[in-house]
């Protein structure tokens, strides 16, 4: 089975912190045959992008590792790419800057750059940070650079650790149609994101129900990542994410090769 992991973050994201040599090490032992190393670059409106990632060292040393890893295993240059609206300025100039193999969209900070993750769901409704979040989602989907967007319906789970609250997307089903549709028309794809089967969460982002619309939708572009910040996550959960797959639909999952996709039989 040719295992892969297309969302992984090292020491080079904020919240990261393995080197890179310890994520591939740790891939081979697991059996992986390619990964995507996909650290955050997250746009704010006010700052140069080269203030959140040093992407000089990082690239750099991505493609050492390309080449000590060369024949044993795979890796892409990635990165998680996150609300280029933020600041189109700056978004554009760093992918002009860096060409990559892999981009993950994603959104994470709304309004006033602040992170979905950073709400009071207690003090705040949900709906109105979820408005937003699907809002921002549209416009990312529909007017910036990406392959993937990456894990659809991102505020559910902060909603959930801290009300206990599902929130049931069918609520949003409406703009999760505009957005796929608009995703699959532009020819890209959308990852499943099994960061919360991972880390003994409910589910996966997207869950069944959304990840089952899209591919009745016509999508067949979509990766499988575990988004790891911790070595102990790299590559455990993809034989899960296929099984996923396969009862979602689909009969692929999509590599990349310098951002062409490419599509593998789900065994
Ligand atoms: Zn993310
Ligand atoms: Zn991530």
């Amino acid at each position: 089975m040719y295992l892969v992991d297309y969302h992984l973050h090292s020491k080079y994201s904020f919240d990261g912190a393995h080197e890179l040599r310890d994520i591939c090490e740790t891939a081979i032992e697991r059996g992986l045959s390619e990964i995507a190393i996909t650290d955050h670059m997250d746009i704010y409106s006010d700052k140069p992008y080269e203030y959140i990632l040093d992407c000089k060292s990082l690239y750099k040393e991505l493609e050492e590792m390309k080449e000590a890893y060369r024949g044993r295993l795979k890796v892409l240059s990635g990165v998680e790419y996150g609300q280029p609206q933020a600041n189109r300025k700056e978004a554009l100039r760093f992918l002009a800057e860096y060409p990559l193999d892999f981009i993950i969209g994603s959104i994470h900070n709304l309004w006033d750059d602040k992170d979905a993750y950073d709400y009071n769901y207690n003090e705040t409704d949900y709906h109105v940070v979820y408005d937003g979040y699907v809002e921002w989602l549209y416009t990312l989907a529909a007017e910036y650079d990406y392959d993937v967007l990456g894990h659809v319906t991102y505020p559910s789970r902060y909603v959930y650790m801290q009300t206990g609250i599902e929130v049931d997307v069918r609520q949003y089903q409406e703009q999760y149609v505009e957005i796929f549709k608009k995703v699959i028309e532009r020819g890209k794809g959308i990852e499943l994101n099994m960061s919360g089967i991972a880390r003994g969460l409910k589910d996966t982002m997207p869950d069944m129900y959304l990840l089952k619309l899209y591919r009745e939708l016509g999508g067949e572009i979509i990766t499988v990542g575990s988004d790891a910040h911790l070595l102990e996550h790299v590559g455990i959960v993809t034989k899960q994410g296929y099984e996923m797959l396969k009862e979602a639909g689909f009969r692929y999952f999509t590599v990349y090769d310098r951002r062409e996709a490419q599509f593998l039989p789900l065994e």
